[in-house]
Order: structure tokens, then sequence, then C-alpha cells
């Protein structure tokens, strides 16, 4: 049973090269905390963080911000590495000066320089990933590389050091399944390797095969979540992500692109409950070598989507539609509904999503307006 349930929480995650500033940062690590459960295993097993020392990688993206001030805020003492290939030191820069907050700008590809961080960490949120399908579709070598590469570092590391990972996935790993909603134990339905989109899926399948193995064949504990498209503030739209697109285009009076026939439905989760989520896995014995979807319910198409941010910001954009060959790649392929069951989660942590599309949405307009005024 998840002990540590209660409480408030505080891509898109990054990747990534070294720098001198990196061994500066580390240095501000004084000392090695034990992080010892009462049952002798060096995870926690209470409901308290205050021992903990979290190595977060992409701690500079939006999700690993986010995660970090959770985790700061519960007494853990956080590490984060980014390349900042698609994170941003401004996503951190309000938590620098914090007495239990440090990080490195350096690539998880690198064993080097990784070595040292997982050796610090009682326990590992490897969030660091080439995500958003726009950059997926334009840079398919760099997010096979990068997954596939990062993931098999942090678990060799990890494994060494016998340190917990928790690894971030992604409902793309569905596919374009119709049996909805996505359970766990389903079988993913990838398209054909011809249409680049799907890399990024199997990526992220092969992250969890091998978090999974290392946990079946060497018991490394290993927890593997499934995000379903999270949002909330700081989330770039750069990279593709639909929330912040509309909701800057909606802002600025530009055209609002609809993909598609804005036929195809979402389930956004919101940012806060999917790293409050992300931090119960962490701390629950029962969820290592498990599967879990995170994410919100409420589906909506991207058409009403439009509309619905149209509305709330009080935008006279036009609502404009450009075909799919146009927005990405020619042949690509959309997923047309993308549900998660949450039932497995929520038997664990009692999860439920605290905030529908509605206040999500009011949330990103809120800080887009606080980063254009
Ligand atoms: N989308 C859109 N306009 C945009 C960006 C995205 O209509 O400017 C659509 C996209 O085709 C997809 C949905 O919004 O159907 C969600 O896209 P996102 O990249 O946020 O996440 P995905 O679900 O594709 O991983």
């Amino acid at each position: 049973m998840c002990t540590d349930v209660a409480g408030s929480a505080g891509d898109e995650t990054s990747h990534g090269h070294t720098s001198d500033h990196g061994s500066e940062t580390i240095g501000r690590v004084a000392g090695r905390l034990p992080g010892m459960g009462s049952s002798g295993s060096r995870f926690p097993d209470s409901g308290t963080f205050s021992s903990m020392r979290a190595l977060i990688t992409g701690g500079a993206g939006f999700i690993g911000s986010h995660l970090a001030e959770a985790l700061l805020a519960r007494g853990a003492t956080v590490h984060v590495v980014d390349d900042l290939s698609t994170g941003a030191m401004r996503n951190i820069a309000h938590l620098q000066g914090h007495s239990r907050f440090s990080y490195s700008i350096a690539s998880i590809t690198e064993a080097g320089p990784m070595e040292e961080l997982v050796d610090m960490a009682d326990v590992v949120f490897h969030l660091a990933a080439a995500v958003g399908v726009q950059l997926i579709v334009e840079s398919p070598v760099a997010t096979i590389e990068t997954n596939v590469r990062g993931t098999e570092v942090v678990l060799e590391l990890a494994a060494r050091k016998r340190r917990k990972v928790l690894i971030t996935s992604t409902s793309e790993v569905y596919g374009k399944s119709t049996k909805l909603p996505f359970s766990e134990a389903d079988d993913l339905t990838i398209g054909p390797t011809h249409l680049g989109r799907w890399s990024y899926a199997c990526s992220k399948a092969l992250d969890e095969f091998l978090g999974l193995a290392y946990w079946q064949e060497k018991k490394l504990p290993v927890v593997v979540a499934r995000l379903f498209n999270t949002v909330g503030p700081r989330q770039t739209g750069r990279y593709g992500m639909v929330v912040p697109r509309f909701v800057g285009q909606a802002l600025s009076g530009e055209p609002i692109t609809v993909y598609g026939d804005g036929s195809q439905q979402r389930c956004f989760g919101y940012v806060h409950d999917v790293v409050g989520e992300l931090i119960n896995l962490m701390n629950s014995q029962e969820a290592v070598g498990e599967v879990y979807n995170i994410g919100g319910t409420e589906e909506i198409s991207m058409l009403g989507l439009a509309e619905f941010i149209k509305e709330r910001t009080g935008s006279r954009s036009d609502i404009v539609f450009v075909p799919y060959d146009e927005a990405y790649a020619p042949g690509f392929e959309d997923v047309s509904r993308r549900v998660p069951d949450l039932r497995k989660l929520n038997a664990l942590t009692g999860y439920v999503p605290s905030l529908g599309i509605s206040g999500i949405v009011d949330q990103v307009i809120e800080f887009a307006r606080t980063q254009s005024g």
C-alpha cells in the first residue's frame, strides 16, 4: 500500500552535453544521507521524504521541474540533471538558492558524469527523453538514440549502485489501439517503421522492457509510469503540445491550428496530479516491477478544445484546419482517441484527477499571460 498519498504536490522532459557548470553544482550536495526505510531497505517506506536524495533526469523540463518542486515541498533533497535540449533554466530558476536543491547541465547518455550523480542519490526519477510528436517527426535519430541510450545508462548505473528507478513512459506506447480505455496489460498497436512517429512509442516501449527486465533479472526496483498528455503551466508548445500552442495562438490573435478535422480526442492529465502520483509510485513497494497509467479522464476533441480556448481567452483568432501531411509529414497517422484506464493506479494510491480540462486550461492561460505581460 502506498504510504504517502497525503500532502499537496508543489515532456515535458529533456535530455542531453556536459559543462564545467555541472561539477560546480554537483559539489553543492554535501555528504551522504542514508535514505533507509524501516524495513532495512534503502528505499523509503514511511510517509516522509526528509532523508531522501532524489535525482531527476530531465528535471529542467516541464514535468521534471514540477516534480522537483513537489519533492522539495515534501522535504527531499533534489538534484536535477538536464542538457537543456528541450528543458530550460527558467523552469528551475525559482528553485535555485533552495538549500536542498542543486542541478547539473549534463547529458544522461554520458555514463561518466551520470555515475557520480546516481551514486549521490537514493532514488532516480528518470524523465529525460526526447518528447513531443513534432520533435520526434523532425529528429527521429536523436529521439531513438536519446530515449534508448539514456535509459540504458541510467539503469546500468542504478543497478550497480542499487538505486530504485521510476521510468516515465508514455501513452504513445498504446499506439493506435481502438480498445478503450487503455489498460496496462493491453497489446500495443504501433504503426509501421517507415512512419517516424512510431519510433517514439517503440523507443519508450523498449525503455519499459529494459526496466522490467532489470527488475526480473537483477532485482533492481523499477516502476514504470505511462503518462497521458500531461499539461499545465510551464509547458511549451514548441515541440507540438496542443494546449500551450492553442493558448499561445489565441492570446496572440494568430490562427488556432487544428490538425486534421479536429475530431481526434484526448484526456489531459494535470501536471500537479501527475507528479504527486510519480512520488506515490516511487514511495510504494507494491509498485515495483509494475506499469501504471497516469492521466485525466475527461475527453475532449481538438476542435472542441480550440473552441473552448478561444472562448476562455476572449480571442478573435480564427480556427483553421491544417492537413496532417502539412502539419507533420506525408502519411502521418494520428491517434483518434486515447483514454487511460486508471483502476490500477486508483487501487494503489486512491488517485482521482483533481482538475478537469477547464481548470487546467485556465491555469495555462494564466501562466501564458504572466509570461507575455
Ligand atoms: N494538434 C493540433 N494542433 C496543434 C498541435 C497538435 O490539432 O497545433 C493535435 C495533434 O494532432 C493531436 C492532439 O492535438 O491530435 C494532441 O497533440 P499533442 O502533440 O499535444 O500530443 P499527442 O497526443 O499527439 O502525443
